[in-house]
């Protein structure tokens, strides 16, 4: 087999070096409860990702508990390594979000129509999950600043604009996190003379355009979006990220990889982001009802892999969300969504993180 891979020869060191035996509190992140458990992948998991949706919706919803039931079951995690996100708070989703939508949102007034762009009727449920899982995701990246590489088991919701939501996307949970965690702190890298936020790169591998996140980053150039993505596929009006690359329908695994290869690299080397944000969306495998890809399990692993291995060996911290997936078999399409946390797991092994 082609070989792919990075190879490491020594461990990669992020800010605050080993962090064996130090202990995590509550305070020092947005966590209702953080990880008894220093030595193992942090996994970022909300019983709460999920909520109740009417008799045969055509959104899998029942496939969040079930990727960490399979994480479990096959001893890939253990609940030692779960972190428990917090319900992110509106004046952290006003970072991105006008404050007019979070209000709606939040208290139910949205009207029919823009409920249908969603694809979700509006209920408490669905907001509270929208905010557990933008929670989660701004959860993984502190974690991952502190760790080096920590995964959520939901997040990507990359079709959501700042006044309003789109394809199965309410709030947009990628460039929430990257703003606010500008926001919050300067780079390490920057002058003092010149304070400037944490540097973020969103590698969005969805097989759909990550189009609202490109939208809401299109003039800050503290934010680097990178879009691979189908090129016939939703949505129709594509937006202009800082690189898109579109793939005809039917692209397979050899030339997806080798398109991923192609520009990583050269982007972590110029942009140099004090964090990435990485979208692992199953939905380009083959087996998937909207992806129009051709990927197979082998390759959504090696792409995982590559990914994430490409970024520790910079000594650049990853966070890793689950992004789109859709297929009328929850719980395969869970097995498919843990692919990334497998992944990760072996990165976390192999760089002795
Ligand atoms: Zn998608």
């Amino acid at each position: 087999m082609r070989q792919i891979l990075p190879s490491f020869s020594k461990r990669p060191t992020f800010l605050l070096g080993n962090l064996d035996g130090v202990a995590f509190t509550c305070r020092d992140f947005h966590a209702e409860k953080v990880s008894p458990d220093s030595r193992g992948l942090p996994v970022v998991h909300h019983s709460r990702y999920v909520c109740d949706l009417p008799p045969d919706h055509r959104f899998p919803m029942g496939k969040f508990p079930r990727v960490l039931h399979f994480l479990f079951q096959d001893q890939i995690v253990s609940e030692q390594q779960v972190w428990i996100p917090e319900l992110v708070s509106e004046e952290i989703l006003n970072c991105v979000h006008t404050m007019e939508y979070v209000k709606n949102f939040v208290n139910g007034k949205v009207e029919e129509k823009a409920q249908r762009r969603t694809g979700f009727p509006w209920s408490k449920g669905l907001v509270r999950r929208c905010r557990y899982e933008t929670g989660g995701t701004l959860l993984a990246a502190e974690v991952a600043l502190e760790r080096g590489l920590a995964c959520s088991t939901a997040g990507g919701t990359h079709h959501a604009y700042p006044d309003h939501g789109a394809g199965f996307c309410l709030l947009n949970d990628l460039a929430v996190t990257a703003q606010y965690l500008r926001n919050s702190s300067p780079s390490p890298s920057s002058s003092s003379s010149s304070p400037a936020g944490r540097k973020v790169l969103i590698v969005d591998l969805d097989a759909h355009q990550g189009d609202g996140t490109a939208f809401i980053f299109k003039d800050e150039p503290g934010v680097f979006t990178f879009s691979v993505h189908g090129d016939k596929n939703f949505p129709l009006h594509k937006q202009r990220s800082d690189l898109d690359v579109s793939l005809p329908d039917g692209t397979e695994d050899r030339q997806y990889l080798s398109t991923v290869e192609a520009h990583l690299p050269g982007l972590l080397d110029s942009f140099r982001p004090d964090l990435v944000l990485y979208d692992a969306g199953v939905d380009p495998h083959h087996d998937d009802d909207l992806g129009r890809l051709r990927l197979t399990d082998t390759g959504l692993y090696q792409r995982d892999l590559y990914v994430m291995k490409t970024v520790v060996a910079r000594g650049i911290p990853i966070a890793t969300v689950t992004g789109g997936g859709y297929a009328r078999d929850v719980d395969k399409l869970a097995v498919r969504h843990s692919i990334v946390h497998r992944a990760a797991t072996q990165v976390w092994k192999e760089c002795g993180m």
